[in-house]
Protein backbone atom coordinates (compact mmCIF):
# COMPACT_ATOMS: atom_id res chain seq x y z
CA UNK A 1 0.00 0.00 0.00
CA UNK A 2 1.41 3.37 -0.87
CA UNK A 3 1.62 5.92 1.32
CA UNK A 4 -1.35 7.83 -0.96
CA UNK A 5 -3.48 5.21 -0.40
CA UNK A 6 -6.99 6.77 1.76
CA UNK A 7 -6.55 5.94 5.56
CA UNK A 8 -10.56 4.98 5.20
CA UNK A 9 -9.78 2.21 2.98
CA UNK A 10 -6.24 0.96 5.35
CA UNK A 11 -8.13 -2.32 6.64
CA UNK A 12 -9.86 -3.65 3.15
CA UNK A 13 -8.94 -7.07 2.87
CA UNK A 14 -9.69 -7.37 -0.64
CA UNK A 15 -11.44 -10.90 -2.26
CA UNK A 16 -9.02 -13.63 -3.68
CA UNK A 17 -10.62 -14.93 -7.06
CA UNK A 18 -10.06 -18.47 -8.21
CA UNK A 19 -5.93 -18.67 -8.96
CA UNK A 20 -5.67 -18.30 -12.88
CA UNK A 21 -2.64 -20.76 -13.45
CA UNK A 22 -1.55 -20.47 -16.71
CA UNK A 23 0.35 -24.01 -17.35
CA UNK A 24 -0.40 -26.14 -19.98
CA UNK A 25 -3.54 -28.86 -20.29
CA UNK A 26 -4.48 -27.33 -17.03
CA UNK A 27 -7.66 -28.56 -15.46
CA UNK A 28 -9.29 -25.57 -13.67
CA UNK A 29 -11.82 -26.80 -11.50
CA UNK A 30 -11.34 -23.78 -8.83
CA UNK A 31 -13.64 -20.95 -10.09
CA UNK A 32 -17.37 -22.79 -10.78
CA UNK A 33 -16.46 -21.79 -14.81
CA UNK A 34 -18.55 -23.75 -17.13
CA UNK A 35 -16.63 -26.39 -19.05
CA UNK A 36 -18.87 -26.02 -22.16
CA UNK A 37 -18.57 -22.96 -24.62
CA UNK A 38 -20.96 -20.33 -25.64
CA UNK A 39 -23.96 -21.45 -27.31
CA UNK A 40 -23.41 -21.41 -30.45
CA UNK A 41 -25.12 -18.37 -31.84
CA UNK A 42 -22.75 -16.17 -29.62
CA UNK A 43 -20.08 -15.77 -31.69
CA UNK A 44 -21.86 -14.53 -34.87
CA UNK A 45 -24.17 -12.13 -32.28
CA UNK A 46 -20.67 -10.80 -31.22
CA UNK A 47 -18.94 -10.60 -34.50
CA UNK A 48 -22.22 -8.85 -35.86
CA UNK A 49 -21.69 -6.24 -33.00
CA UNK A 50 -18.11 -5.06 -33.75
CA UNK A 51 -19.19 -1.97 -36.03
CA UNK A 52 -21.05 -0.46 -33.52
CA UNK A 53 -18.08 -0.50 -31.22
CA UNK A 54 -17.66 2.75 -32.61
CA UNK A 55 -20.10 3.83 -30.52
CA UNK A 56 -21.10 4.22 -26.77
CA UNK A 57 -23.02 0.77 -25.30
CA UNK A 58 -26.54 0.87 -25.06
CA UNK A 59 -27.76 2.70 -21.60
CA UNK A 60 -30.61 0.78 -21.09
CA UNK A 61 -29.32 -2.44 -22.45
CA UNK A 62 -32.56 -2.84 -23.92
CA UNK A 63 -32.06 -6.31 -25.99
CA UNK A 64 -30.87 -7.69 -23.43
CA UNK A 65 -33.04 -7.41 -20.65
CA UNK A 66 -35.66 -8.05 -23.29
CA UNK A 67 -34.27 -11.42 -23.72
CA UNK A 68 -33.82 -11.55 -19.94
CA UNK A 69 -37.48 -10.42 -18.98
CA UNK A 70 -38.72 -13.20 -21.88
CA UNK A 71 -37.22 -15.85 -20.27
CA UNK A 72 -37.86 -15.53 -16.78
CA UNK A 73 -41.29 -14.86 -17.22
CA UNK A 74 -40.86 -11.03 -15.79
CA UNK A 75 -40.90 -7.70 -17.80
CA UNK A 76 -37.75 -5.26 -19.15
CA UNK A 77 -38.74 -2.81 -16.34
CA UNK A 78 -37.70 -5.48 -13.80
CA UNK A 79 -34.52 -5.79 -14.88
CA UNK A 80 -30.83 -4.12 -14.80
CA UNK A 81 -27.94 -5.89 -16.02
CA UNK A 82 -24.63 -5.84 -14.23
CA UNK A 83 -20.92 -6.07 -15.31
CA UNK A 84 -21.18 -9.58 -13.48
CA UNK A 85 -23.23 -10.28 -10.18
CA UNK A 86 -20.49 -8.64 -8.70
CA UNK A 87 -21.59 -5.52 -9.62
CA UNK A 88 -25.32 -5.90 -9.08
CA UNK A 89 -24.19 -6.48 -5.56
CA UNK A 90 -22.26 -3.58 -5.01
CA UNK A 91 -25.33 -1.28 -6.80
CA UNK A 92 -27.59 -3.22 -4.30
CA UNK A 93 -25.50 -2.26 -1.20
CA UNK A 94 -24.63 0.93 -2.00
CA UNK A 95 -28.18 1.67 -2.87
CA UNK A 96 -29.99 0.31 0.11
CA UNK A 97 -27.00 -0.06 3.20
CA UNK A 98 -25.38 2.47 5.12
CA UNK A 99 -24.30 2.88 8.43
CA UNK A 100 -27.46 2.24 10.34
CA UNK A 101 -28.47 -0.28 8.09
CA UNK A 102 -26.23 -3.13 7.79
CA UNK A 103 -25.45 -6.28 5.95
CA UNK A 104 -26.86 -9.38 7.54
CA UNK A 105 -25.25 -12.72 6.26
CA UNK A 106 -24.32 -16.01 6.97
CA UNK A 107 -21.18 -16.61 8.33
CA UNK A 108 -19.98 -19.22 5.36
CA UNK A 109 -21.29 -17.96 2.13
CA UNK A 110 -19.88 -15.50 -1.28
CA UNK A 111 -16.74 -13.87 0.60
CA UNK A 112 -17.10 -11.04 -1.63
CA UNK A 113 -20.15 -10.00 1.08
CA UNK A 114 -17.64 -9.17 3.99
CA UNK A 115 -15.77 -7.29 0.90
CA UNK A 116 -18.31 -5.19 -0.24
CA UNK A 117 -19.33 -4.35 3.05
CA UNK A 118 -15.91 -3.03 3.99
CA UNK A 119 -15.43 -1.22 0.76
CA UNK A 120 -18.67 0.65 0.93
CA UNK A 121 -18.34 1.03 4.87
CA UNK A 122 -21.64 -0.83 5.78
CA UNK A 123 -21.72 -2.82 8.45
CA UNK A 124 -21.80 -6.54 9.01
CA UNK A 125 -24.54 -8.72 10.64
CA UNK A 126 -23.10 -12.29 10.66
CA UNK A 127 -25.88 -14.93 11.26
CA UNK A 128 -23.97 -18.34 11.77
CA UNK A 129 -24.68 -21.64 9.41
CA UNK A 130 -25.53 -24.49 11.62
CA UNK A 131 -23.22 -27.84 12.18
CA UNK A 132 -24.49 -29.31 9.35
CA UNK A 133 -23.81 -25.75 6.95
CA UNK A 134 -27.55 -25.82 6.52
CA UNK A 135 -29.17 -22.41 6.84
CA UNK A 136 -31.90 -21.94 9.97
CA UNK A 137 -33.93 -19.19 8.05
CA UNK A 138 -35.80 -18.58 11.34
CA UNK A 139 -32.92 -16.22 12.40
CA UNK A 140 -33.70 -14.33 9.57
CA UNK A 141 -37.22 -13.49 10.57
CA UNK A 142 -38.02 -9.71 11.33
CA UNK A 143 -34.73 -8.56 11.37
CA UNK A 144 -35.45 -4.96 11.43
CA UNK A 145 -33.05 -1.94 10.12
CA UNK A 146 -31.10 -4.68 8.22
CA UNK A 147 -30.84 -5.35 4.33
CA UNK A 148 -30.54 -9.35 4.14
CA UNK A 149 -28.40 -11.24 1.47
CA UNK A 150 -28.70 -15.36 1.18
CA UNK A 151 -27.06 -16.92 -1.77
CA UNK A 152 -29.07 -19.81 -2.80
CA UNK A 153 -27.84 -21.64 -3.46
CA UNK A 154 -25.25 -21.27 -1.49
CA UNK A 155 -21.68 -20.93 -2.06
CA UNK A 156 -19.11 -22.45 -1.24
CA UNK A 157 -22.16 -24.90 0.86
CA UNK A 158 -23.47 -25.86 -2.68
CA UNK A 159 -26.75 -26.43 -0.20
CA UNK A 160 -30.00 -24.77 -1.60
CA UNK A 161 -33.32 -24.22 0.14
CA UNK A 162 -36.80 -24.00 -1.50
CA UNK A 163 -38.49 -20.72 -2.77
CA UNK A 164 -41.53 -21.08 -0.11
CA UNK A 165 -39.10 -21.65 2.46
CA UNK A 166 -37.14 -18.17 1.51
CA UNK A 167 -40.73 -16.47 1.03
CA UNK A 168 -41.19 -16.71 4.47
CA UNK A 169 -38.03 -14.53 5.15
CA UNK A 170 -39.33 -12.15 2.68
CA UNK A 171 -42.53 -11.47 4.01
CA UNK A 172 -41.96 -11.43 8.06
CA UNK A 173 -39.18 -8.30 6.93
CA UNK A 174 -41.58 -5.69 4.51
CA UNK A 175 -39.36 -3.04 5.87
CA UNK A 176 -36.12 -4.31 4.97
CA UNK A 177 -34.38 -5.31 1.56
CA UNK A 178 -34.18 -9.03 0.90
CA UNK A 179 -30.94 -10.06 -1.96
CA UNK A 180 -31.50 -13.69 -2.56
CA UNK A 181 -28.31 -14.43 -4.89
CA UNK A 182 -29.22 -17.04 -7.42
CA UNK A 183 -25.68 -17.36 -8.96
CA UNK A 184 -26.01 -21.26 -9.50
CA UNK A 185 -29.79 -21.84 -9.33
CA UNK A 186 -30.27 -23.35 -12.83
CA UNK A 187 -28.23 -25.94 -11.47
CA UNK A 188 -31.07 -26.40 -8.60
CA UNK A 189 -34.38 -28.06 -8.18
CA UNK A 190 -37.37 -26.34 -9.89
CA UNK A 191 -39.01 -24.47 -7.19
CA UNK A 192 -36.03 -23.02 -6.23
CA UNK A 193 -35.75 -19.40 -7.95
CA UNK A 194 -37.30 -16.44 -5.86
CA UNK A 195 -37.82 -14.76 -9.41
CA UNK A 196 -41.78 -15.71 -9.25
CA UNK A 197 -42.07 -13.81 -6.24
CA UNK A 198 -40.71 -10.31 -7.86
CA UNK A 199 -44.21 -9.71 -8.68
CA UNK A 200 -45.50 -9.91 -5.14
CA UNK A 201 -42.86 -9.04 -2.95
CA UNK A 202 -41.40 -4.72 -3.13
CA UNK A 203 -38.39 -5.73 -0.94
CA UNK A 204 -37.37 -8.61 -2.98
CA UNK A 205 -34.12 -8.29 -5.26
CA UNK A 206 -33.00 -12.02 -6.91
CA UNK A 207 -29.32 -11.96 -8.96
CA UNK A 208 -28.12 -13.98 -11.49
CA UNK A 209 -25.44 -14.69 -13.53
CA UNK A 210 -24.50 -15.68 -17.00
CA UNK A 211 -20.79 -17.14 -15.57
CA UNK A 212 -21.83 -20.52 -14.80
CA UNK A 213 -25.02 -21.53 -16.45
CA UNK A 214 -24.55 -19.78 -19.55
CA UNK A 215 -21.12 -20.10 -20.18
CA UNK A 216 -20.18 -16.82 -20.36
CA UNK A 217 -17.89 -15.69 -17.07
CA UNK A 218 -15.58 -13.73 -19.29
CA UNK A 219 -18.42 -11.45 -20.42
CA UNK A 220 -19.17 -10.21 -16.97
CA UNK A 221 -22.77 -10.21 -17.51
CA UNK A 222 -24.95 -10.47 -14.12
CA UNK A 223 -29.02 -9.42 -13.69
CA UNK A 224 -31.02 -8.00 -10.69
CA UNK A 225 -34.99 -8.68 -11.46
CA UNK A 226 -36.85 -6.94 -8.89
CA UNK A 227 -40.08 -4.14 -8.40
CA UNK A 228 -39.13 -1.36 -10.55
CA UNK A 229 -39.03 1.31 -7.88
CA UNK A 230 -35.70 -0.93 -6.75
CA UNK A 231 -34.28 -1.19 -10.31
CA UNK A 232 -34.55 2.74 -10.61
CA UNK A 233 -33.03 3.29 -6.95
CA UNK A 234 -30.01 0.53 -8.39
CA UNK A 235 -30.42 2.43 -11.43
CA UNK A 236 -29.29 6.18 -9.82
CA UNK A 237 -26.46 4.20 -8.33
CA UNK A 238 -25.23 2.75 -11.51
CA UNK A 239 -25.50 6.14 -13.21
CA UNK A 240 -23.50 7.94 -10.84
CA UNK A 241 -20.45 5.92 -11.49
CA UNK A 242 -20.37 3.92 -14.65
CA UNK A 243 -23.23 4.54 -16.80
CA UNK A 244 -22.08 2.55 -19.41
CA UNK A 245 -20.99 -0.42 -17.40
CA UNK A 246 -22.24 -3.33 -19.80
CA UNK A 247 -20.20 -3.31 -23.18
CA UNK A 248 -21.56 -3.45 -26.35
CA UNK A 249 -19.98 -6.89 -26.96
CA UNK A 250 -21.07 -8.51 -23.87
CA UNK A 251 -24.79 -7.25 -24.28
CA UNK A 252 -25.25 -8.98 -27.98
CA UNK A 253 -23.42 -12.34 -26.28
CA UNK A 254 -25.74 -12.50 -23.57
CA UNK A 255 -29.09 -11.89 -25.50
CA UNK A 256 -27.55 -14.30 -27.62
CA UNK A 257 -26.85 -16.88 -25.05
CA UNK A 258 -30.35 -16.12 -23.36
CA UNK A 259 -32.51 -16.99 -26.03
CA UNK A 260 -30.64 -20.40 -26.59
CA UNK A 261 -32.65 -22.38 -24.65
CA UNK A 262 -32.23 -25.69 -26.16
CA UNK A 263 -28.40 -25.39 -25.36
CA UNK A 264 -28.52 -23.95 -22.16
CA UNK A 265 -30.94 -27.48 -21.03
CA UNK A 266 -28.51 -29.43 -22.54
CA UNK A 267 -25.86 -28.17 -20.86
CA UNK A 268 -27.02 -28.11 -17.59
CA UNK A 269 -28.25 -31.85 -17.69
CA UNK A 270 -24.58 -32.68 -18.86
CA UNK A 271 -22.93 -31.05 -15.75
CA UNK A 272 -25.84 -32.53 -13.30
CA UNK A 273 -25.05 -35.82 -14.24
CA UNK A 274 -21.58 -35.42 -14.05
CA UNK A 275 -22.31 -33.84 -10.58
CA UNK A 276 -23.80 -37.06 -9.72
CA UNK A 277 -21.57 -39.48 -11.07
CA UNK A 278 -18.39 -37.74 -9.25
CA UNK A 279 -20.17 -37.24 -6.38
CA UNK A 280 -20.68 -41.14 -5.82
CA UNK A 281 -17.32 -41.60 -7.21
CA UNK A 282 -15.87 -39.55 -4.56
CA UNK A 283 -17.95 -41.20 -1.81
CA UNK A 284 -17.42 -44.53 -2.36
CA UNK A 285 -13.75 -43.00 -1.78
CA UNK A 286 -14.81 -42.37 1.82
CA UNK A 287 -15.34 -38.64 1.25
CA UNK A 288 -18.76 -36.73 2.74
CA UNK A 289 -20.11 -34.90 0.30
CA UNK A 290 -22.81 -32.52 0.56
CA UNK A 291 -25.86 -32.93 -1.61
CA UNK A 292 -25.26 -30.31 -4.43
CA UNK A 293 -27.26 -27.91 -6.01
CA UNK A 294 -24.84 -26.23 -7.99
CA UNK A 295 -22.27 -27.09 -10.41
CA UNK A 296 -19.72 -27.49 -7.55
CA UNK A 297 -19.21 -30.23 -5.01
CA UNK A 298 -18.30 -29.38 -1.65
CA UNK A 299 -16.45 -32.22 0.25
CA UNK A 300 -14.25 -33.34 3.24
CA UNK A 301 -12.09 -36.35 4.22
CA UNK A 302 -10.44 -37.71 7.22
CA UNK A 303 -8.19 -39.83 5.18
CA UNK A 304 -5.91 -36.88 4.13
CA UNK A 305 -5.73 -33.17 5.27
CA UNK A 306 -7.64 -31.23 2.42
CA UNK A 307 -5.42 -28.47 2.24
CA UNK A 308 -2.94 -31.44 1.20
CA UNK A 309 -5.32 -33.02 -1.34
CA UNK A 310 -5.79 -29.60 -2.90
CA UNK A 311 -2.08 -28.75 -2.66
CA UNK A 312 -0.70 -32.26 -4.71
CA UNK A 313 -3.45 -31.78 -6.99
CA UNK A 314 -2.20 -28.21 -8.24
CA UNK A 315 0.88 -29.61 -8.31
CA UNK A 316 -0.27 -31.93 -10.77
CA UNK A 317 -1.86 -29.19 -12.94
CA UNK A 318 -5.38 -29.47 -11.59
CA UNK A 319 -6.99 -26.70 -9.53
CA UNK A 320 -9.65 -26.65 -6.88
CA UNK A 321 -10.49 -24.35 -4.29
CA UNK A 322 -9.53 -24.91 -0.77
CA UNK A 323 -10.60 -22.22 2.07
CA UNK A 324 -8.58 -21.63 4.84
CA UNK A 325 -11.43 -19.79 6.72
CA UNK A 326 -12.82 -21.04 9.86
CA UNK A 327 -15.14 -24.32 10.00
CA UNK A 328 -14.14 -25.05 6.27
CA UNK A 329 -10.36 -25.23 6.61
CA UNK A 330 -10.54 -29.43 5.79
CA UNK A 331 -13.12 -28.61 3.17
CA UNK A 332 -12.73 -28.89 -0.65
CA UNK A 333 -14.49 -26.66 -3.51
CA UNK A 334 -14.69 -28.81 -6.93
CA UNK A 335 -16.15 -27.66 -10.05
CA UNK A 336 -17.79 -30.12 -12.16
CA UNK A 337 -16.15 -30.09 -15.25
CA UNK A 338 -16.47 -32.10 -18.66
CA UNK A 339 -16.80 -36.28 -17.61
CA UNK A 340 -13.13 -36.57 -19.06
CA UNK A 341 -12.18 -33.76 -16.70
CA UNK A 342 -13.45 -35.11 -13.41
CA UNK A 343 -12.30 -38.70 -14.31
CA UNK A 344 -8.58 -37.11 -14.49
CA UNK A 345 -9.45 -35.47 -10.97
CA UNK A 346 -10.63 -38.93 -9.71
CA UNK A 347 -8.04 -40.69 -10.86
CA UNK A 348 -5.19 -38.28 -9.21
CA UNK A 349 -7.29 -37.99 -5.93
CA UNK A 350 -7.12 -41.69 -5.69
CA UNK A 351 -3.28 -42.05 -6.27
CA UNK A 352 -3.00 -38.99 -3.44
CA UNK A 353 -4.76 -41.22 -1.54
CA UNK A 354 -3.17 -44.33 -1.92
N1 LIG B 1 -22.64 -14.91 -6.20
C1 LIG B 1 -22.06 -16.06 -5.89
C2 LIG B 1 -22.66 -16.89 -4.80
C3 LIG B 1 -20.92 -16.50 -6.59
O1 LIG B 1 -20.31 -17.64 -6.25
C4 LIG B 1 -20.41 -15.69 -7.63
C5 LIG B 1 -19.23 -16.16 -8.44
N2 LIG B 1 -18.02 -16.09 -7.85
C6 LIG B 1 -21.05 -14.48 -7.90
C7 LIG B 1 -22.17 -14.12 -7.19
C8 LIG B 1 -20.52 -13.51 -8.92
O2 LIG B 1 -20.61 -13.95 -10.20
P1 LIG B 1 -20.30 -13.02 -11.44
O3 LIG B 1 -19.79 -11.70 -10.94
O4 LIG B 1 -19.30 -13.76 -12.24
O5 LIG B 1 -21.61 -12.88 -12.13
Amino acid sequence: MSRYFTSTLATLEPYTPGEQLKIPNLIKLNANENPYPPAPGVAAAVAAQVDGLRLYSDLTEAKLCAAIAKQCGVRPENVLCGNGSDENLLLAIRAFCDGEHPLAYADITYSFYPVLCDLLHVPSKILPLEADFSIDLTKYYGLRGCTIVIANPNAPTSLARSAAELEEVIRRNPDSIVIIDEAYVDFAPAGTSCVPLVEKYPNLIVTQTFSKSRNLAGARLGFAIADPALIADMNRVKFSYSPYNINSLSEAAGAAAMEDTAYFTKTISKICETRQHTAARLRDMGFTVLDSATNFLFATTDRMPCADIFRRLRERGILIRYFSAPRIDNWLRITIGTPEQMQALLAAIGEILE
